[in-house]
């Protein structure tokens, strides 16, 4: 069988469901096609996402503002050392149900006029020149091929379409990634049920939390590089990191030690630079793009900020018959604030990377590391070298105090 269309978006995760109620409601006959049987199941994880950048696409997708959001205040980081306490705006949250706002998602794109094929796995592209011709795929009705103008990579963060483009190896574009278990968890016993808690230090290259999410729910888990700096056979999995931290760390113990799993959730993160997106036909959007936060692995913004534009300049480059103005897609992605926001929380991740690597005592690693999270350090590193000046933790602290004083910042810490 063979399908015709103006648009194949491969995936219909937040990021390809979002593009292609954009692209639909710009009256392009969109067919948008996942592998899974159903949106948003098994879902990887994730839910978490800044409010006040969360609430700018209120404007573009109107329905998600009836999404039921639950209001994280304040963010939390324990270290061995201290316990900070950050009521930053960039650091308030809400907590989504993610399979209803996918399931939305996809809803709102039906609506508009996209066809969902569900079942559906991309296998192989077919190349005429630097274009895409077509696409294959295998469906319950057997094989396929879709013979788009236009193809929108929405594939995540393994993408065939990223893979056939860059090379065909599972991590082709992707220099750095890290790996997150994630359990949706019930019977806790939170110190508050509007504060999301990072817990630092124990985990290297990575961090522990809980999310909590209303209702005697909450998603813990553990965010690693699991093999950072170590042999991949010894190394152990995130899966053992979350059970010994929630086991072993007295803050995160005294939250969970009643907990029960209601789901386990758990993927690849990808924390390298954003990609160039776009070859010719073929745009990559969302996580096969990269287009992440890099310094806590929250791709759902950046995703939704850039299927937002694509749908858009996709819609001009069918009308104009010209593929050359995808490539604005590409400019004022980067050129936006979540877009440059990407960028620098690659940097901070590097900063952080590089921290990590210095022969330091932990305690001031543990310092280091939240300062340049919470950005009391800037992002490109500003003021890192004079922070490496202080040896103790106590003059590390005061430095730290400074910071947040002379940047207006809202920010506590308390040595413990
Ligand atoms: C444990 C965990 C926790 C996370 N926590 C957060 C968080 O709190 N906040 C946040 O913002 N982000 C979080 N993320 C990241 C977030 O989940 C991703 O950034 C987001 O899902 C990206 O959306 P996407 O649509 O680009 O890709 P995906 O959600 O991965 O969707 C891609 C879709 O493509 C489909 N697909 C793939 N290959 C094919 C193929 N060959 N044929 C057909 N279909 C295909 C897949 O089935 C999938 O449905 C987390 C990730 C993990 C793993």
């Amino acid at each position: 069988m063979r399908i015709e269309c103006d648009v194949l978006v491969v995936g219909a995760g937040p990021v390809g469901t979002t593009f292609s109620y954009i692209a639909s409601k710009k009256g392009l006959d969109v067919v948008v096609v996942d592998r899974k049987n159903e949106i948003a199941a098994p879902l990887r994880g994730g839910e978490a996402v800044s409010k006040f950048l969360f609430e700018e696409f209120y404007q573009d997708l109107p329905f998600l503002e009836k999404m039921h959001t639950w209001p994280i205040e304040d963010t939390v980081i324990y270290n061995p050392v201290s316990k900070i306490i950050t009521k930053e705006q960039k650091w308030k949250s809400f907590m989504l149900n993610r399979k209803e706002t996918e399931k939305t998602l996809a809803q709102a794109a039906i609506k508009a006029g996209s066809k969902l094929r569900l079942s559906t796995t991309v296998t192989d592209i077919v190349m005429k020149g630097k274009n895409i011709d077509y696409a294959k795929a295998k469906s319950i009705q057997g094989e396929i091929e879709i013979k788009p103008k236009i193809v929108v990579g929405a594939d995540g963060v393994t993408s065939i379409i990223r893979r056939k483009l860059l090379g065909d190896t599972l991590f082709s574009g992707i220099k750095d990634w890290g790996c997150a278990i994630e359990i949706e968890v019930t019977n806790l016993d939170l110190d508050s049920e509007n504060s999301m808690q990072l817990f630092m230090g124990d985990i290297i290259g990575g961090y522990g939390y809980i999310f909590p999410k209303g209702n005697d729910r909450a998603d813990v888990g553990v965010g690693a590089r699991p093999f950072y700096g170590k042999n991949p056979f010894t190394s152990r999995s995130p899966f053992e990191d979350f059970y010994i931290l929630a086991e072993l760390n007295p803050d995160m113990n005294r939250q969970l030690k009643r907990a029960s799993p209601l789901e386990i959730k758990g993927g690849i993160i990808d924390l390298s630079a954003p990609l160039y997106p776009v070859y010719g036909n073929t745009i990559l959007v969302g996580d096969s793009a990269n287009q992440n936060f890099a310094y806590v692995g929250e791709g759902i913004i950046p995703g939704l900020q850039a299927a937002v534009i694509a749908g858009q300049k996709v819609a001009e480059a069918i009308e104009s018959n010209s593929y050359e103005v995808l490539k604005q897609y590409a400019e004022e992605y980067e050129a936006s604030f979540i877009g440059q926001e990407a960028r620098r929380t690659v940097q901070i991740k590097d900063n952080i990377s590089s921290v990590i690597a210095m022969d330091l005592p932990n305690d001031i690693k543990s310092m280091l590391t939240a300062m340049l999270e919470l950005e009391m350090i800037q992002w490109d590193g500003k003021e890192l070298k004079t922070a490496l000046k202080y040896k103790s933790i106590k003059d590390l602290t005061d430095y730290a105090k400074k910071l947040i004083i002379k940047k207006e910042m809202n920010i506590e810490i308390n040595l413990r």
